[in-house]
């Protein structure tokens, strides 16, 4: 007998007939013998809707009642899916946040996890019962206020959790099957992958792989815990994400080919680029850009700086960042033009990220040389590069993205025999 954390996302939850087939998918995992904690998403896209309506009582809702209103989503789908198992025959509680014990630090909007006491939810488990929690919200002790975690942050609450009670496993169900080597609706040909390194999955979410939160990789790599990526609608195996020093649980056996050097493709449109142009070529330039920049709050990505024009003593420097956030980097830029002296500034938002992620590439020479002869081949223009131990990053035009995403995929010999069933899905 195990104990097994699971969550279920919103699309997994978003109308009566989900929450019903969840509750069974939980009620076999109880079944099978084993104590069964569930963190669960607001039903649907309740999370937007909340929002849009805050956004329509007032311009900039107050973040105390915004996490308020949006903590309200979560309590409705983990009451309803409580019911849901009651009507099966099988005792289940809910939890909120503050009474499961998910105390956090007071940042509304994107609190972050201080410290698990799930002592409730322990004397339920002692009880017999399954426990439900609602995803995505805490508490602040000094506050004494709900705060909640970040879009997406209820993966977090499912991995904090599993950490407190020591758990066998954190099953993420979603509406795709596992980690793929690509987004199967950009490459057809991506596989499944069966496990991978919580390092590699970290630099695959972080360039815009959508399927497990950030930070929820983070905790359970920092906590040692087993996540299983599954997919609601089938019951096959999906995929492991393993920490250091972590082992696939007793039974479940991994790809038996030999590590590859490259786990997967990721890409990204959210980003922009801004230029800016002709900047003097002296020294501490570079660093008054960029303290505006971080002043403005902007989240810089890339970086590349050109060889300056010798006949000029000018030099252009481009960066990306998140498209949102692209508006107030220019203004910050455009009110400090004169201090720094740069010429003008270029923004351009048909922009495509893509990256290649793998462990391999620290023993492996040409992972790189492989990635631009593939796009070369292609006429795809590459226009900027970054890198890091496991990653190579490229800039291409965001019409290009996709096709650079299939070509680079076949290039690293990813593809798989069919083409991935995409159960239309968002990951979510
Ligand atoms: N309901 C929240 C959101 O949509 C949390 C989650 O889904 O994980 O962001
Ligand atoms: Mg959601």
């Amino acid at each position: 007998m195990a104990l097994i954390v699971q969550k279920y996302g919103g699309s997994s939850v978003a109308d009566a007939e989900s929450i019903k087939r969840v509750a069974k998918r939980i009620v076999d995992t109880r079944r099978a013998g084993h104590d069964v904690v569930v963190a669960v998403s607001a039903m649907g896209d309740t999370t937007d809707e909340l929002l849009d309506l805050a956004g329509q009582v007032a311009p900039i809702p107050a973040p105390r009642e915004l996490d308020m209103l949006l903590s309200s989503g979560e309590r409705i789908s983990m009451a309803l899916l409580a019911m849901a198992i009651h009507s099966m025959g099988f005792e289940a509680r809910s939890f909120t946040g503050s009474q499961a014990g998910m105390i956090t630090d007071a940042t509304h909007g994107a609190a972050r996890i201080v410290d698990v006491t799930p002592i409730r939810l322990r004397e339920a488990l002692d009880e017999g019962a399954i426990v439900i929690v609602a995803g995505f919200q805490g508490f602040n002790r000094d506050t004494r206020d709900i705060t909640t975690l970040g879009r997406g942050g209820s993966d977090t609450t499912a991995v904090a959790l599993a950490a407190a009670l020591d758990a066998d496993v954190c099953e993420i169900y979603s509406d795709v099957d596992g980690i793929f080597t690509a987004d199967p609706r950009v490459v057809p040909k991506a596989r499944k992958l069966s496990v991978v390194s919580a390092e590699e999955m970290l630099e695959l979410a972080a360039n815009g792989a959508k399927v497990l939160y950030i930070r929820a990789v983070e905790y359970a790599r920092r906590h040692g815990v087993l996540i299983h990526s599954r997919s609601t609608f089938s019951s096959g195996v999906g995929t492991y994400v393993l920490g250091p020093g972590m082992t696939l649980p007793d039974g479940e056996e991994g790809d038996n080919m030999e590590e590859p050097i490259v786990a997967g493709v990721a890409t990204d449109l959210s980003q922009a680029k801004i230029t800016v142009i002709g900047v003097p070529d002296v020294p501490g330039k570079a660093a008054e850009i960029f303290k505006v920049i971080a002043k403005s709050g902007a989240n810089v990505d890339m970086i590349v700086q050109n060889v300056s024009a010798a006949a000029t003593g000018r030099t252009d420097i481009s960066f990306t960042l998140p498209k949102t956030e692209s508006a107030i980097a220019l203004k910050a830029l455009a009110g400090d033009q004169a201090e720094i002296g740069f010429q003008n500034l270029v923004h351009d938002d048909q922009i495509g990220k893509l990256s290649v992620v793998g462990a391999g590439m620290r023993t492996h020479s040409g992972v790189s040389a492989t990635l631009f002869e593939a796009l070369s081949i292609s006429g795809i223009n590459i226009e900027m590069i970054s890198t890091s131990e496991i990653r190579i990053s490229v800039v291409v035009r965001g019409d290009d993205l996709a096709a650079a995403a299939r070509v680079v995929h076949t290039a690293y010999g990813l593809d798989g025999d069919s083409d991935a069933v995409v159960h239309a899905g968002t990951g979510r």
